[in-house]
């Protein structure tokens, strides 16, 4: 096998940390990246070296946003504001907005409680949620978190947190699949789970 040269094959060991490529799909990626016009290379590096001062969280849901900017959904003002469905991350968040069911707007915890890990929500976005649900006289919040133990385990807490509200948190009929490629495929079970919500 013939060795690529150390700044070649320092590309392909950050293409392998991508979530489901191996070795010989980041060398694919590498190689066909090495066939592009310079002023395209040069592009896709400033695109890439900008990104801590370009994308940020949203300061209303957390979600992805432009840094310093609302986000698209929360700039909406044909969204709903009295409806806010929790999710673990953006991915969760593109699949019930392709199931287009859900015309409210979200709350991104950035990860879930999961106490082998000795994480039990402190990192999580969450301190906000009683103010958004108090300012915008929020009436239900949906949870659309996994079925896994994790994913029950943030619901639990967030109903603990919210019940002294008096508004509706109901949870998705059955929990939303972990990956964005199994959710995309899946956005009419995911519709469905959404009209079928539970009071949690
Ligand atoms: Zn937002």
């Amino acid at each position: 096998m013939s060795q690529y040269p150390d700044s070649v094959e320092q590309l392909i060991e950050f293409f392998r940390t991508f979530r489901g490529v191996g070795r010989r799909g980041a060398e694919r990626y590498v190689l066909s990246l090495l066939d592009w016009q310079e002023s395209k290379i040069r592009e896709f590096g400033s695109l890439i070296s900008g990104i801590p001062d370009k994308v940020g969280h949203c300061p209303e849901c957390g979600s992805l946003a432009e840094k310093g900017r609302l986000c698209e959904i929360c700039e909406n003002p044909r969204r709903d504001v009295t409806s806010i469905c929790v999710v673990e991350s953006f991915a969760q968040l593109q699949s019930i907005e392709n199931s287009h069911v859900f015309k409210g707007v979200y709350h991104v915890l950035g990860g879930k409680i999961s106490p082998l890990d000795d994480e039990y929500g402190e990192n999580l976005n969450l301190a906000s949620l009683p103010e958004r649900i108090e300012r915008n006289q929020v009436k239900e919040v949906i949870i659309a978190l996994g079925a896994d133990v994790e994913g029950r385990a943030t619901a639990l807490y967030i109903a603990d947190m919210l019940k002294d509200c008096s508004i509706r948190v109901t949870q998705l009929s059955q929990g939303i699949p972990a990956g964005a490629n199994i959710a995309f495929a899946d956005s009419a079970t995911i519709g469905a789970a959404l009209k079928n919500r539970m009071e949690l």
